[in-house]
């Protein structure tokens, strides 16, 4: 998740905190720094430091966090930068006070350094939404509240002339979705006037008629509903100031920046790097480089030792070539010494990496994968099934504030297809819903092998911790009560999917090459399947068997033998990017499921990768040398169904292996037996 957040300000007299938010900060936040020690010095550096966010300590000597709040607000530079208070006077009355005077947050002391960057994170994340978001919904659910209370009004009607079960049901459910509405907007009166309305509903009996004592108690709490809808206005949301978007998920740059490295190196990284993905720019001089200052920031630089110790430059002024020094991008040094001093002397430079020539490609890419994996992040998908529409949205779109992707399902009834196609991480599901309780859901959900593992929490307004304990019994894993902050969502969130990711990652993937495993991979073709037939699109299956590599392993050795096996899986996922299922399907086996791809496309596609394979040049300490592979390719729907498709494809690769190796083999249509 990327953050736009990047300069922080921080006021704070206590050197140990100094210290410690420093660390938590910027080694572990990655952020930009800049620490004043008090509220004076703060204000004085705030307007040149342009910082995105500022962090006020409360309690100083002289200028206290209040104050110096003030007096920033009186510099037009800083005057709309987001404040977040930190104290350790926590007490509701003062935190509500410090939010009155505008700051966003308030964090308390002592604070978690191994945490501090995410709460900050979260905070900034959920910042719009809880303003403008917030505002919007608020005044559609203003606009249709009378038609809401007037409908309760004729289903009471109603039931005072004939006493039905279904329609206390509805009344209740519509009573109910007022309580979690007006907790979730913010319109907290209303709530509670519909939660208390709520629970007189709940204590009747579905079969008695209510006696009169009962008639009229209810008559009372929807009156009593009916006033506070009048009287209570939409929250104004606190002026916020314009923030950018969070959820803009990075494009990370793919481009790389070659400076000043010796031709030949240059020619040869510039194509073996163009495998996996990265585009290549050569400088062989900064002048050369000075030329294209302002033209984007590249993800990565990599420049030669030499570099050092010339006088044509230093990284620093590379580093600076037209991108703001916030910006400034990870150094890679290609070095032909290894010795300590050397490397020492990188590192000082602000290397983020060495390599000692020769330089082993796939160790460069792993390494260039890592320093811009920003970009390779997937965004968390978040399932949402609640039947208010407003709720649902207001969830939705602080999650996707947050940088994850909600989808939203209001019925119930179809939530099987987005839960095949869309593959939640989590789960969050109202437990009142019409048709479909959430907690039968939950249960038909975990009746299915394949969703057994997906995170189910469950969001209600009630509080009662019986049915708290029945949802967890029936599978949930947690239970959120209404109205919940944004900051709590997404925080609960985030946690909870980060903690099913790496559990299921260790599950799923193979370790060698991070690709799914067999049986996840079938699981997958079974499911792709499943898609393309209710949908008539085409798909198609692949295994990929690597030629002779028996003799890699003899010649060269197991451990280069996995280097390749690594190479070709982040070859297949460069160039088979997003929709496409890989998986090591055996040793030296991968699998790839095309979806919405016909045979002579699957073909064209996989026989580039067969030739670009071809020509990346594996290395083995001292030895070069090159690998390819042979691949069988089966269609749906020329083949039915998985295991058809699979033993198909299999006869492919048999016949591509037999035919020479090196080639892709199309499966023929299965022929039609007679009968
Ligand atoms: P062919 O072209 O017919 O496919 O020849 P081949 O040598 O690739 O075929 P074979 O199936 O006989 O050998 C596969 C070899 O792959 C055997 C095994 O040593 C090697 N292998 C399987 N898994 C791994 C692994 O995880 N790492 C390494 N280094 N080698 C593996
Ligand atoms: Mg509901
Ligand atoms: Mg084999
Ligand atoms: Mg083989």
């Amino acid at each position: 998740m990327t953050s736009p957040l990047k300069r922080i300000l921080m006021v704070e007299d206590e050197p140990d905190i100094q210290a410690v938010a420093q660390l938590a900060l910027e080694a572990l936040g990655g952020f930009q720094v800049r620490i004043c020690g008090s509220g004076r010095e703060g204000v004085q550096a705030a307007p040149a430091f342009a910082p995105d966010l500022i962090l006020l300590d409360v309690m100083m000597p002289g200028m206290d966090g209040p104050s110096t709040l003030r007096a920033l607000r009186e510099q037009p530079r800083v005057a709309a930068t987001p404040v977040i208070f930190m104290t350790a006077k926590v007490q509701p009355q003062e935190v509500a006070e410090y939010r009155a005077l505008g700051v966003l947050d308030v964090i308390a002391k002592p604070f978690d350094p191994m945490t501090l960057a995410e709460t900050i994170r979260a905070i900034w994340a959920r910042h719009r939404p809880a303003g403008a978001v917030l505002a919007a919904m608020s005044e559609n659910f203003a606009a249709t509240l009378g038609d809401k209370l007037s409908a309760i009004d004729a289903v009471w009607e109603q039931l005072r002339r004939s006493w039905e079960a279904e329609a206390l049901a509805r009344l209740h459910r519509q009573v109910h979705s007022l309580h979690g509405a007006g907790a979730t907007l913010g319109l907290g009166a209303l709530g509670d006037a519909a939660g208390a309305l709520e629970r007189a509903l709940a204590a009747l009996d579905r079969a008695v008629l209510p006696d009169r004592q009962q008639r009229e108690q209810i008559d009372r709490l929807i009156d009593a509903l009916k006033l506070t809808a009048r009287t209570t206005r939409a929250p104004r949301p606190t002026a916020a100031p314009v923030m950018p978007a969070v959820a803009s998920i990075a494009v990370r740059q793919r481009l790389i920046w070659l400076v000043q490295v010796d031709p030949a190196l240059a020619r040869d990284l510039t194509a073996q790097l163009g495998h996996f993905g990265y585009h290549v720019q050569a400088y062989d001089s900064l002048l050369e480089l000075g030329a294209q200052a302002g033209k984007g920031v590249p993800g990565a630089i990599i420049t030669s030792a030499d570099v050092l110790d010339s006088d044509r430059g230093s990284y620093e002024q590379i580093a600076g070539f037209g991108v703001p020094s916030d910006q400034a991008p990870p150094l890679i040094v290609i070095s032909s010494q290894g010795d300590i001093s050397s490397r020492l002397r990188a590192v000082r430079a602000g290397a983020a990496a060495y390599f000692v020539r020769p330089v082993t490609t796939v160790a460069l890419i792993d390494k260039l994968d890592a320093l811009t994996a920003q970009s390779v992040e997937e965004p968390y998908r978040i399932l949402i099934v609640e039947d208010e529409p407003i709720a649902a949205n207001y969830f939705a779109e602080t999650l996707r504030q947050a940088g994850m992707h909600a989808v939203v399902v209001n019925d119930p009834n179809e939530v099987m297809q987005p839960l095949a196609e869309f593959r939640p991480d989590m789960i969050l599901m109202d437990m009142y819903m019409p048709g479909c309780g959430g907690l039968d859901l939950a249960a038909v959900i975990r009746q299915q092998e394949e969703y057994v593992g997906i995170p189910i929490v469950f969001l209600s307004a009630e509080a009662s911790l019986d049915k708290q304990l029945e949802a967890m019994r029936l599978g949930g894993d947690d239970y959120m009560t209404k109205p919940i902050t944004p900051d709590h969502l997404i925080s609960a969130v985030s946690s909870r999917v980060l903690r099913s990711r790496t559990l299921r990652s260790f599950m799923l993937r193979d370790s060698l090459t991070g690709l799914f495993n067999h049986t996840t991979t079938k699981g997958h073709l079974e499911l792709e399947l499943a898609r393309a037939r209710r949908h008539q699109t085409p798909l198609a299956f692949a295994i990929i068997d690597i030629d002779r590599f028996k003799s890699v392993n003899d010649r060269y050795g197991h451990a280069t033998g996995d280097r390749v096996l690594k190479s070709l899986s982040r070859l297949l996922r460069e160039r088979l990017r997003q929709t496409n299922i890989i998986g090591r399907y055996g040793g030296e086996e991968f699998a790839v499921v095309l979806v919405d791809t016909d045979g002579p496309t699957a073909i064209v596609v996989l026989d580039e990768i067969r030739a670009g394979l071809a020509q990346i040049r594996q290395q083995a300490d001292g030895e070069e040398f090159t690998v390819t592979f042979s691949c069988g390719v089966a269609c749906f729907a020329d083949y039915p169904d998985a295991p058809k498709l699979a033993d198909a494809a299999d006869k492919a690769l048999y016949a591509a292996k037999r035919g020479g190796r090196n080639r892709v083999v199309l499966a023929g249509p299965e022929p039609l037996v007679a009968s």
